[in-house]
């Protein structure tokens, strides 16, 4: 039978990927700081298999599970010396969640489990607290009714702040014993109301409620959302660990806190943390109180007056700092860590590789290199490429003046303008507008996860560092300005006052999430680039890889960046793009729709200099680096002129009618498009149009000969092949064209022709067409269009269906799909078999993404094809993708 229960002494499981998967990455670390001899209350872990038990069994727990639990309740009654439900000396735990990777706050907790009419009294007298005792219960008693029985949060809290207000006050501080004792009985008449049955007394039926509404929680709106934003499988589930109750908030001699071990920020060595005391754990995180520092130099730092604990809790604090150390060499990286005092002695509660932004990712990994913690290869595995973006994100101007209106915490790097919003709905709405957004509130909570991710930055005026918004602003690599007390807002009126300037919603402003700076206005940003640790972990990155990167791009702007990244070519100039030159469309308008061969070539030859010159500037930009020119290869009615104006223009140009002009546009139209007139089949059918770009491409080259650049290759692409017969066709018109102007150059050329793959049969037939192919380019665009039929204009209309209905895992156009993939493997050895030079690359917008680069690396390709801001992520993949190929 499978082990569904693990105490946190249970040696049974060996493997490290095991204990995640099974205890989930929670349960897993706890039983690894009680082995490490480190002080953890006691508890259990009920395994991620029993969450696929539960939901296969109608939501109900597997029988066997209850008598287990209640063995290991007894285990921790022995190491606690307390007995769950007794009435003098009673036991009370928490029941927490833990998946395997950590999902912040997106699922519930209960804690002080335990407490009960009788319970109670004991605690108070044990403790010689009543007001703790009474405050737990009430604590409790909402917890769990919100979580276990469903009543929403704000009828507690409507209670508490109308008997605050008949008691004249305003903290919750404020509130005795006896008041408390009052609200616990306003509180289980509410219950009653809402459930028609009294708060449970009996402790072993809070248990099992408590368990199965934390595995219900696996699969709330919250934590689902989350998952899809994470990319975390739905298959997964969640552990649950039930633990023996620590408490930081019976006094002063209390405290509860949230330290990593290194900055999560920008990635220091030095700790950094918060705590609060006389608190429970959910007063940090939650934002409710603004906490304190850990350290005495974070204090000064920050001008607070408020002691760190390293001032007021001395020894205390020394002890976590030697348990923070003992934890990061044993663990080689950054551990997020959650601990309680209670009564002066230290409890540690959770450990977790801390969740950090790519700039602290980079420095830790670098600098545990230099201290030897850990080897080059590991330090590249520990930077999740997609969170490299981040770091090539635009900074503010320096240069530029700003009027800032209030400072918060830096609490996650780069900076963002946008309009004010005060509700994650509303930055949803504007975000779907294409508008950018910088959501303001008093503090957030995981039900403004969606909200968050449609803004480009966050702003609270509550919050630590280690609040919601920040914690899940940095996993989602926004900007976020935290704990920006300066702000005063005020929802019923939507707006915000700050340095005596009020701001109301949709003005705009900018948050520099690395100073902490709110800024009236949008402000100038400027381009970031790759020095330090980043460059250095780059260049280790380059040692390791396979795969050369080159980049999509076809203005010299874009080359330069793709460069200046670390491109080391460009592997798509997609020509048409160059076409839509204010100057140049005009002409090429005039081109499509010329029904004479030589009206055609009155506009082409117009269009000639221009291209050279395009041509010529990007050669120069890559110098000695390969680049592909794909000739022209868009559907033609992406380029009909549609406005009256456009019409007139080209009505003009060719001297022609207007109505004239019209009928040609209508003779031009097609139903598809994307399978329409497009690609070589417009070299076929009007040969002059590619023999001019040819022209252009050569004679740039001539040039470039002529000043002396470093040669480059130019690589010419045909587009949109699926057969043998049309790529002789147009491999016989470049080299016609490559002779002529060597002939008229009195020069040598070295060139490659070569096409895209980018249909079905083109995959299938790959061997007759790499007959007349130097290399082979994937366009895996058109491949997962024409291979699934899926329009990839139309696409997003319906993806999501097929995402939530779990048809695709994942959007075939952001990662290859199995199917696609297959026909680029046959590709690849029949093009090989065929050709064992062939170059062999891919194009597609998977270029750029990282599962589809560890395909890429794993059949061997040559070189990934991506935009010029993802090289540096390219880069990092496929050094990621021969490491662990090794
Ligand atoms: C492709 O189809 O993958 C490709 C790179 O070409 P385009 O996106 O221009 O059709
Ligand atoms: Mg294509």
């Amino acid at each position: 039978m499978v082990k569904l229960i693990f105490n946190f002494k249970d040696r049974s499981l060996k493997n490290k990927i095991d204990k995640k998967n099974i205890l989930g990455g929670k349960g897993a670390n706890l039983a690894e700081m009680g082995r490490l001899g480190l002080p953890v209350p006691h508890g259990f872990t009920i395994s991620t298999k029993v969450c696929e038990l539960f939901y296969q069994n109608k939501k109900k727990l597997p029988k066997q599970l209850v008598s287990s639990i209640k063995k290991e309740l007894l285990v921790i009654e022995k190491i606690s010396k307390k007995k769950f439900g007794d009435a003098t000396n009673p036991l009370l735990v928490s029941v927490r969640s833990g998946a395997r990777v950590s999902m912040p706050g997106m699922m519930d907790t209960i804690l002080n489990l335990g407490l009960n009419n009788k319970t109670v009294e004991a605690l108070a007298k044990k403790t010689s607290n009543i007001r703790f005792a009474k405050d737990s219960y009430r604590r409790f008693i909402q917890m769990y009714s919100n979580v276990v029985l469903g009543i929403e949060a704000y009828n507690f809290e409507e209670l508490i702040e109308n008997y605050k207000m008949t008691k004249g006050v305003i903290m919750d501080t404020d509130l005795d014993a006896n008041d408390w004792e009052g609200l616990i009985q306003d509180f289980k008449k509410l219950v009653k109301e809402k459930t028609k049955k009294d708060f449970p007394q009996d402790v072993h039926e809070q248990l099992i409620g408590a368990i199965s509404a934390v595995f219900l929680s696996w699969n709330s709106n919250r934590a689902k959302i989350y998952r899809k934003l994470n990319r975390i499988p739905e298959n997964w589930g969640t552990a649950v660990n039930v633990q023996s109750m620590v408490f930081g908030n019976m006094g002063n001699n209390c405290a509860t806190g949230v330290v990593f071990t290194r900055n999560p920020s920008n990635g220091e060595k030095s700790i950094f943390g918060e705590y609060l005391i006389n608190a429970q754990g959910e007063d940090v995180v939650a934002g409710t109180r603004t906490p304190q520092h850990i350290t005495k130099k974070a204090r000064l730092d920050s001008k607070t007056k408020e002691l760190s604990m390293e001032e007021s809790m001395h020894k205390i604090f020394l002890e976590l700092k030697s348990i923070l150390k003992k934890l990061e060499v044993h663990y080689r990286d950054m551990q997020d860590v959650e601990f309680t005092v209670e009564n002066n002695k230290l409890w540690m509660l959770q450990t977790r590789s801390g969740k950090r932004t790519a700039k602290s990712a980079i420095k830790i990994s670098a600098d545990m290199v230099k201290e030897k913690l850990i080897s080059k290869k590991e330090a590249i595995l520990r930077i999740d490429p997609n969170t490299i973006d981040t770091l090539l994100h635009p900074t503010l101007d320096e240069k530029v003046s700003k009027n800032i209106i209030a400072s918060g915490l830096p609490a996650s790097p780069g900076a963002a303008s946008g309009k004010v919003v005060f509700t994650a709905e509303e930055s949803q709405r504007l975000n779907e507008m294409m508008q950018n957004t910088i959501l303001v509130r008093i503090e957030t909570s995981p039900e403004d996860i969606q909200g968050m991710h449609a803004a480009r930055g966050i702003l609270t005026a509550r919050g630590g560092m280690t609040s919601h918004a920040a914690v899940v602003a940095r996993g989602m690599g926004r900007p976020c300005v935290s704990g920006s007390s300066e702000i005063k807002i005020d929802y019923k009126n939507k707006l915000f006052k700050a340095s005596n300037i009020t701001v109301k919603e949709g003005d705009i402003i900018t948050i520099d999430g690395s100073s902490g700076h709110v800024i009236l206005g949008e402000v100038p940003t400027v381009k970031p680039e790759i020095s330090g640790d980043f460059s250095k972990l780059m260049s280790w990155a380059d040692n390791f890889r396979k795969l050369k990167i080159r980049s999509n791009s076809e203005t010299p702007t874009d080359s330069k960046t793709a460069r200046d990244f670390g491109a080391e070519g460009i592997g798509l100039c997609r020509t048409e793009h160059m076409f839509f030159d204010e100057k140049r469309i005009l002409l090429v308008r005039q081109m499509i729709l010329s029904k004479t061969i030589e009206d055609r070539n009155k506009a082409l030859i117009k269009l000639l200099p221009y291209q050279r010159n395009d041509f010529k500037e990007i050669f120069t930009i890559m110098s000695g680096l390969p680049v592909t020119v794909r000739l022209l290869d868009p559907p033609l009615h992406e380029f009909l002129p549609k406005s009256e104006k456009e019409i007139n223009d080209v009505a003009n140009e060719l001297e022609l009618p207007i109505s004239e002009v019209n009928n040609r546009i209508n003779e031009l139209h097609e139903h598809n498009p994307m399978l329409g007139h497009r690609g070589c089949r417009l070299g076929i059918s009007f040969p002059e149009i590619y023999e001019m770009q040819c022209r252009a491409i050569f004679e740039a080259l001539v040039q470039c000969k002529k000043n002396k650049i470093k040669s480059i290759i130019p690589e010419i692409m045909i587009p949109l092949v699926s057969s043998e017969a049309e790529i002789k066709i147009m491999k016989n018109l470049v080299t016609k064209i490559a002779k002529k102007i060597e002939n008229e150059n009195k020069t040598k050329l070295n060139y490659l022709v070569g096409t895209m793959i980018e249909l079905p049969r083109a995959a299938i037939r790959a061997k007759d067409i790499a007959k007349h192919a130097d290399f082979f380019s994937f366009g895996t665009n058109d491949l997962t269009q024409t291979t699934f039929g899926i329009s990839r204009d139309d696409a997003g209309k319906f993806l999501n269906d097929y995402i939530e209905n779990k048809i695709f895992e994942v959007d075939p156009f952001i990662s290859i799909d199995k199917g696609v993939g297959e026909l680029i493997e046959l590709a690849t050895e029949k093009g090989k078999k065929q050709n064992k030079k062939i170059k062999l690359g891919i194009c597609g917008e998977h270029g750029g993404d990282p599962k589809s680069i560890f395909f890429c690396s794993k059949i061997g390709l040559n070189y990934v094809s991506c935009s010029p801001y993802r090289v540096p992520v390219a880069r990092l993949s496929a050094a990621q993708a021969a490491i662990l190929k090794d």
